[in-house]
């Protein structure tokens, strides 16, 4: 009997995508509702943060945990780490939807992937949530130092993309110094407001906008930074523009308008269409430095903690980044392709290579 065509449909995006196993999580008592997806574990178990949202439909929510898992596979990849891909999300939202129960059973879900799936933070949730998740199970990172994790990854993710954009800038200006360059950066969360410290710290001029009004008032005064509002950021004259909410900002409206010269950022999965807007950026000469290349700090923390923490290895792994980073411009510029297509070639070749490695004896 043919298939219905929502059953079907997930099943072409997952094929489409490559993703080994999607765990769908019903628990009417603490209303969570989640999804897994474990993208690929070739290089080891699936490592990837749980975003809590109050997403718009079922659909969106599903595509954004495909979108982002993949993303995981590449990032663990082309940083060198022994990791797979994963992610998960909750449908919900964080301020009104959260309880003790709801993580908990969560990381009951968590527990019963047995190791093929390692969990953290992303938007929404907490070092506390993790905590309450490892309540469950040990398969979490992410932890506080008190009981034996590496604490907040999030100074880590923002020192990553902090060495990204100097990689970035040195391509285009000569050298790496970002005093008196422009940089925009939207969304200042946990790792945005960090990055903005980074940036005014090395005298960069910083333009902020967030969609929390309070938030963003404050972190503007504290860091002597200039709010902006959402909507003018594309109409602005700055060399950098530095994603750290949502992903998909950058697609044909946005790109049309944008005047930066570099886009370096947090955000998972900036382009709405990796290939199509890679390449109109190239066309347009803004020089993308891709996001799952420069946002690897937090990872990269993580990776650290399940291998026995050390802060001198974890920030060495993570200055790294800015190798990693002018290897996939020269690639780009060298094959004459976009950063994102060189930032895939880089990524794929190690998981082509540790797949030989491991059919053989
Ligand atoms: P966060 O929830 O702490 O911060 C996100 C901020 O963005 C909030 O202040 C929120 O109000 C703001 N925001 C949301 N939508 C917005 C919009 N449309 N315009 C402007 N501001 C908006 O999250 P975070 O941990 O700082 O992560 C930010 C991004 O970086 C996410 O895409 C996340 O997946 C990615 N990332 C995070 C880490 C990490 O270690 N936390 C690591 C790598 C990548």
């Amino acid at each position: 009997m043919p298939l219905q065509k929502t059953t079907e449909s997930i099943f072409s995006q997952l094929e489409a995508l490559g993703h080994k196993k999607i765990v769908f999580c019903s628990d009417p008592d603490t209303g969570l509702q989640a999804i897994i997806a474990i993208h690929d574990t070739t290089l080891g178990p699936a490592l990837g943060g749980t975003r809590m949202w109050a997403y718009k439909s079922e659909t969106d929510a599903l595509n954004d945990v495909l979108r982002l898992s993949k993303a995981m596979t590449y990032k663990a990849a082309i940083t060198g780490l022994n990791l797979g891909g994963g992610k998960a999300i909750i449908i919900g939202d964080p301020r009104r939807d959260k309880s003790e129960a709801l993580m908990r059973k969560f990381g009951r879900f968590i527990k019963n992937q047995n190791g093929e799936f390692i969990t953290a933070e992303d938007m929404g949730t907490t070092m506390k949530d993790m905590e309450y998740i490892r309540m469950e199970t040990q398969y979490v990172t992410g932890l506080p130092e008190t009981i034996g994790g590496s604490g907040d990854p999030t100074p880590v993710a923002a020192q990553g993309v902090f060495m990204g954009i100097k990689a970035a800038v040195k391509e285009l200006y000569g050298n790496d110094n970002l005093a008196g360059k422009s940089v925009i950066v939207q969304g200042i969360g946990h790792v945005g407001e960090n990055l903005v410290k980074l940036l005014r710290d090395e005298k960069a001029k910083v333009y902020v906008s967030d969609i929390n009004e309070e938030r963003l008032s404050q972190v503007a005064k504290k860091y002597g930074a200039e709010a902006i509002s959402n909507n003018s950021i594309f109409d602005r004259d700055a060399d950098i523009y530095s994603p750290c909410a949502m992903g998909a900002t950058i697609n044909a409206q946005s790109i049309k308008k944008l005047k930066c010269a570099i886009i370096a950022g947090s955000a998972n999965n900036q382009l709405e269409d990796e290939y199509e807007h890679g390449q109109m950026l190239a066309d347009k000469g803004i020089l993308f430095a891709p996001d799952y290349v420069i946002n690897a700090g937090g990872l990269i923390n993580c990776y650290s903690e399940l291998m026995g923490f050390s802060k001198k290895r974890t920030l060495q792994l993570t200055e790294n980044i800015y190798d990693a980073t002018r290897n996939v411009l020269k690639l780009s510029k060298a094959e004459n392709i976009s950063t994102i297509e060189a930032a895939n070639k880089i990524a794929e070749k190690r998981i082509a290579d540790i797949k030989k490695v491991k059919s053989t004896y």
